[in-house]
């Protein structure tokens, strides 16, 4: 998946979770290291605070003792016993001493021997014992302490340090010897600091660099025997426990050389598991806000994704050609704008669309709805109708003639015209109306015809130009219709023969129908037919009777249509002729069978070729011009193409036929008269006419073995055909009998099933090379235009 693959929503939510997660983070570390600042600040001033309160309890301490010291030095009863008796010198300190709780109270004489001792020792904390101290008649260590003034020393006796205040004992200004009173520096009194500071108290004896601590036991929360272990061995001299303690130390004073020192002091594990509770807080809190904030997140990114989504639904339906949506996205600025403009975007869609399928609905010549219309509209009509087919007739006359301009005009002019009637109207081609009468039937064709043409048949003048407009109707009525395709075929085809028959209207006739439809199919393809040369020639050969050889074919055309296949030439002649394309498709015949008759000979097969050209052609100058240009520029092409002609090509028509018969037969063309019989003509017209050979239609030689009245037709035909000089061709001999009976007669040549059907080229010459017909080598015979009457020889 790319990051296109992810909707717009989630990349929104994927980016503030980025956003959050950065952020999130980006406070958590600052919190934390300052957090650690912070309390590493806090500390420090807790123990600078602890160190005051220490130094301010310890100085104070020495203060009291020192004015609690020089009080009870002038006492006289005490300055009395101090010479007299220990005991009493004893009791007397002791008195002194419970007053302020001394651990020690001492007495010099003056000449600085201890006279009197009593310390106090706590072995449990809670009761003490007074006990006389064993130092009673030594001198005193530190000589220099007992001068005329107060003075504080640490004065250590066994294992324990007592701070020490002495002062002298005065008679007058004679010094009689000196007391003091102290307290000893213990667990007692760290316990007490400790209590005060909030700190743990501890008291030491640094030793140049060595550090003996002075409390081993429980004090508060720490336990200093713990100290002694040496995972846990803490120093104040070394910067090595700077890493586990924070600690601060205070030098008493000296003793023995070594300095009395008391350290307050704070593991740094308690302060940094303080410290990871709250780390633990941030992360929960943290947690909190970021599971909150991607609620928030999804929330805004649907809110802001939702407009869109919408829009995008709205789209679909607007492709979907729903163009009335309520388009409401939201009522932020942005989003009402987008909404504004979607809206004149549907409306211009919609009306864009609208006219879009006007236009595919109407003409744009003459603004009539079109066959489209007509379609959409015929399912709505429930009356019963008339629908007329109207072309212009020789519109495109007037194109190739005045010009598209006049066509076009003449095409609006007749709209209008037609408009004029009032009926629904619509323009289905360049020159085709369908004009429907509603609610007339079959009996009001005639009229409703009439009234079209009334409008039509008025003049039109167009720049200076009269023009006769005329129109073919073709009419069918609503009466039976399946289809509009089927109504709008039926309506053609009936205009088409109107049309052709040069009618005003035709009423559609379902009988003649599919002929017709049929016809205008293949008129439509002929053309392209030719081009395509979709056309081939079968051969039908004209057996020689005289010889029982086969010296001449007739080419007969075949149209291999694509769709239909074979297609035989009396489904498309007629229609070549009518339209114009006999000549075409002539020419293309003669080409084929001249190309034909070099092939065969190529392959040593003498064959002359007869080819059919239609009466149209006759009276084509210019494609008979051609086809004597063909024969000339053939050498002796008039030897080996031969040309039939229906009889009915030169009786219908006036001299013209004539007039190019001669023309051909001028180049020794040998003609043939073809379908002799059919016509209306009798052998007396036919003796004028140039021609060789004539052929007896098949009608009267199929049947004639059984029928008399063909046999007389056929005999006297033969005989005067003969009279003529005029060889005869019998056609459509299909068996043996018949075959027989024309040799008996004298026919020349016959042609016929029983002899061979038509064959394409390659099939005729693989049939006549096995065919009794061709076995006979000796010299064929030339049929010459002067022989005469031939000579029966039964072979
Ligand atoms: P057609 O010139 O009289 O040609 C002879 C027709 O009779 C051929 O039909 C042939 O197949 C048929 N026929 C031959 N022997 C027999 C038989 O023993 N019994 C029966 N019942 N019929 C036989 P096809 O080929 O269908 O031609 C029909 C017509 O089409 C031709 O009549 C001719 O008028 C026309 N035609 C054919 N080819 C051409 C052409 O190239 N040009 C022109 N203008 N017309 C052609
Ligand atoms: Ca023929
Ligand atoms: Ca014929």
């Amino acid at each position: 998946m790319t990051l296109k693959d992810y909707s717009l929503k989630s990349k929104i939510f994927f980016f503030f979770i980025l956003l959050l997660i950065a952020v999130q983070t980006v406070s958590f570390f600052t919190t934390r290291f300052s957090n650690e600042r912070l309390e590493e600040q806090q500390l420090t001033s807790q123990l600078s605070q602890a160190e005051t309160l220490l130094k301010n309890e310890l100085d104070s301490r020495s203060y009291y003792l020192t004015a609690f010291v020089e009080t009870a030095a002038k006492d006289y009863g005490l300055k009395q016993v101090l010479v007299e008796d220990t005991r009493s010198l004893l009791v007397a300190l002791n008195n002194h001493r419970k007053r302020i709780d001394a651990d020690i109270a001492i007495a010099f004489n003056n000449e600085g021997t201890i006279i009197g001792e009593l310390v106090v020792k706590d072995s449990n904390q809670e009761i003490k014992r007074v006990s006389a101290g064993n130092q009673i008649k030594e001198k005193f260590a530190y000589q220099n302490f007992l001068n005329d003034e107060s003075e504080q020393l640490f004065f250590p006796i066994d294992k324990e340090i007592y701070q020490l205040v002495i002062t002298p004992l005065k008679n007058g200004d004679m010094i009689i010897g000196h007391i003091g009173f102290g307290y000893a520096i213990n667990s007692r009194l760290a316990n007490r600091l400790a209590n005060l500071t909030g700190f743990s108290v501890g008291f030491g004896l640094e030793n140049s660099g060595n550090w003996q601590w002075l409390v081993s036991e429980q004090v508060g929360l720490f336990d200093y025997s713990a100290l002694d272990e040496p995972d846990s061995s803490f120093s104040p001299l070394s910067d090595n426990s700077r890493s586990t303690y924070i600690y601060a130390n205070y030098v008493l004073g000296d003793v023995d050389k070594q300095s009395l020192t008391a350290t307050t002091f704070q593991l740094r594990s308690n302060l940094i598991a303080a410290i990871k509770q709250d780390s633990v807080q941030l992360l929960l809190m943290i947690a909190v806000t970021l599971i909150m904030s991607l609620i928030g997140a999804y929330i805004i990114a649907s809110g802001v994704t939702m407009p869109l989504r919408k829009l995008v639904s709205l789209s679909k339906d607007i492709a979907q050609g729903n163009y009335e949506q309520d388009i409401n996205i939201g009522k932020t600025r942005e989003f009402s704008q987008l909404a504004d403009q979607f809206e004149h975007m549907q409306e211009a869609i919609q009306s864009r669309e609208q006219e879009i399928t006007e236009q595919a609905y109407l003409d744009s010549l003459t603004a009539l709805p079109n066959r489209n219309q007509f379609y959409r509209d015929l399912p709505k009509v429930d009356n019963p109708f008339l629908l007329c087919q109207i072309n212009i007739r020789r519109l495109s006359d007037i194109n190739d003639t005045l010009g598209h301009e006049v066509g076009d005009e003449v095409i609006i002019e007749v709209a209008n015209r037609l408009r004029s009637l009032s009926q629904p109207l619509y323009h289905t081609s360049g020159n085709g109306f369908l004009l429907r009468c509603d609610n007339e039937t079959e009996d009001d064709i005639k009229e409703c015809s009439q009234k079209i043409n009334s409008v039509i048949e008025q003049s039109f003048n167009y720049q200076n130009i009269d023009l006769h407009l005329q129109v073919n109707i073709g009419v069918s009525t609503s009466d039976g219709w399946t289809q509009a395709n089927q109504l709008l075929k039926e309506v053609d085809a009936a205009m088409q023969i109107a049309k052709r028959s040069n009618l005003l209207y035709q009423l559609y006739d379902r009988q003649i129908d599919q002929n017709t439809l049929d016809r205008l199919q293949l008129v439509n393809r002929l053309r392209l037919a030719i081009e395509k040369d979709e056309f081939v020639l079968f051969y039908q050969p004209k057996l020689n009777l005289q010889n029982n050889r086969i010296e001449e074919v007739e080419a007969l055309v075949r149209w291999n249509h694509p769709v239909n296949g074979l297609i035989t030439p009396d489904a498309f002649i007629q229609i070549a002729d009518q339209t114009g394309q006999m000549a075409a498709l002539s020419n293309w015949v003669l080409n084929k069978s001249i190309e034909q008759f070099y092939i065969w000979r190529e392959m040593g097969l003498e064959l002359k070729i007869a080819i059919n050209i239609s009466p149209e052609n006759l009276l084509d100058d210019d494609f008979c011009q051609q086809l004597v240009s063909i024969f000339k520029s053939h050498d002796k092409l008039n030897d080996s193409i031969r040309i039939e002609i229906t009889e009915d090509a030169f009786m219908d028509h006036d001299s013209k036929a004539v007039e190019n018969i001669n023309l051909l037969r001028k180049e020794g063309i040998y003609l043939s008269i073809d379908d002799y019989g059919t016509g209306y003509s009798s052998l007396a017209q036919l003796k004028n006419l140039p021609v060789q050979e004539l052929k007896i239609d098949r009608c009267f030689v199929q049947q004639l073995i059984s029928s008399d009245a063909d046999k007389l037709i056929v005999r006297s035909t033969i005989q005067l055909s003969h009279q003529l000089g005029l060889k005869v061709v019998a056609e459509g001999v299909e068996d043996k009998k018949t075959l027989d009976w024309l040799i008996s007669q004298g026919c020349e040549k016959a042609q016929g099933f029983y002899i061979s059907r038509p064959l394409a080229a390659d099939n005729f010459y693989t049939w006549l090379k096995q065919s009794d017909y061709s076995k006979n080598e000796e010299k064929q015979q030339v049929d010459g235009i002067t022989s005469n009457v031939s000579t029966f020889n039964p072979s």
